[in-house]
């Protein structure tokens, strides 16, 4: 009998019919006789809503207070999916995520899991029930209730799927699948059929919609992932282990190396001018950055002849307020340091295992745009993707151009 792990996102539950409806899909897995455990996210908006009530009373919520509040919104979901089902005459019960023994570290808003005790979710599944549980939380060594960021609703379920050693994980969104580029840049952007896990974590982590570390427990347990739409019948993207020598193959034709375009709007770039060139000058200033959990991008170190140096890196629009005042304290200790920022950028990236041991890809990038004459500000690259920084504006000509010169079209 197949054991299949289900992920329904917030779109997919946004109202009771659309609970409903996928009740009636879990009921017609069930009657094909397979078992199944559900993990959900929050309704709709409803993470954006508890967010801003608590924004409402203050500022600065309290991380614990504020990750039980946040909790709350998956057990919305679970509990009514299982009345649901029980509605339907199919045997289901709820969990929370400490019910379903998620243990997390102690990281409010960002907790990892450590670990999972699944002799509860096994119970209910001997006793032939549809196991719901909450996604997005755990608990932690005092007991306190967690959460495990934006999105971490996927990364319980292919944890899920890892621990009960699942056939298939699941994950049923908004979208088909996993496509060549962003559809609202390219519109005759492609459904993949399949994506290897290294190219979906890049994808995943240079804008499609996924939790990065769902992708990287998949990796790591081989967890077959499947992306597809919760409402439309027709079959997703398989997230699964590359053999990327025979799969650049299939028969009679080269697969193409480049999988996809990634883009990723709203970056800021800042650049730290008159720094000395001498061993522990980046210390200096990544080290205060990181502290203050300020993720930093792509870094660009410029020497100049007169010992001097400038560093640029990038970071998201949505820390820049927060970053600009670290950099002015990280300055004002370093002795003619200044920096200087902008903002309105996007990345842009090709992304594909087959370019790993293939020259040329980086330069038909780069004339690609200069041809369009699309400046490049910064470059980054990465054993299966090249990145540039380009002005925010040229991010769906960019997209169009790249998608068509790589042959995706
Ligand atoms: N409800 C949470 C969020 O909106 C978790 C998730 O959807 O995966 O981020
Ligand atoms: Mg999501």
């Amino acid at each position: 009998m197949n054991l299949v792990v289900q992920k329904y996102g917030g779109s997919s539950l946004a109202s009771a019919e659309a609970i409903k409806n996928i009740a009636k899909k879990i009921k017609f897995k069930i009657d094909k006789g397979e078992k199944i455990v559900c993990v959900v996210s929050a309704m709709g908006e409803t993470t954006d809503n508890l967010i801003n009530l608590a924004l409402n009373i203050t500022d600065n919520p309290d991380s614990r207070e504020l990750d039980l509040l946040l909790s709350t919104g998956e057990l919305v979901s679970s509990t009514l999916l299982t009345i649901a089902l029980r509605s339907m005459d199919i045997k289901a019960i709820s969990l929370t995520g400490t019910q379903a023994g998620i243990f997390t570290n102690k990281s409010h808003g960002n907790a990892k899991i450590l670990s999972i005790d699944s002799s509860r979710i096994w119970d209910e599944l001997n006793r032939n029930k549809v196991v719901v549980i909450a996604g997005f939380q755990g608990f932690n060594d005092s007991m306190d209730i967690t959460t495990l960021g934006r999105g971490g609703s996927d990364t319980t379920a292919v944890a899920i799927a890892a621990e009960l050693n699942a056939d298939i994980c699941e994950i049923y969104t908004d979208v088909d699948g996993i496509f060549t580029a962003n559809p609202k840049y390219v519109p005759n952007a492609t459904k993949l059929d399949s994506v290897e896990y290294e190219e979906m974590l890049e994808l995943a982590s240079l804008g499609a919609k996924m939790h990065p570390r769902s992708i990287e427990l998949g990796l790591v347990y081989k967890m077959p992932i499947l992306v597809a739409s919760s409402v439309n019948d027709v079959p997703g993207t398989m997230i699964t282990q590359g053999d990327n020598k025979l799969s650049n193959k299939t028969v009679g034709e080269v697969r193409n190396r480049v999988r996809g375009i990634a883009t990723d709007e709203n970056i800021s770039r800042i650049t730290i001018h008159g720094l000395n060139n001498i061993p522990g000058t980046a210390t200096k200033i990544f080290e205060p950055l990181s502290l203050a959990d300020i993720s930093v991008d792509v870094i660009v170190q410029n020497s100049g002849n007169d010992g001097q140096t400038n560093i640029s890196f990038t970071i998201k629009d949505s820390e820049l307020t927060k970053t600009k005042t670290i950099m002015e304290k990280i300055c004002s200790h370093i002795d003619n340091a200044s920096f200087t920022y902008d903002t309105g950028l996007s990345k842009i990236s090709i992304v594909g295992t087959g370019m790993q041991d293939a020259p040329g890809y980086a330069t038909q990038m780069f004339k690609s745009l200069s041809d369009a004459n699309i400046n490049i500000e910064m470059i980054t690259t990465s054993e299966i993707r090249i990145t540039c920084i380009i002005k925010q504006e040229n991010t769906g000509e960019a997209a169009r151009i790249l998608h068509s010169s790589f042959d995706l079209d």
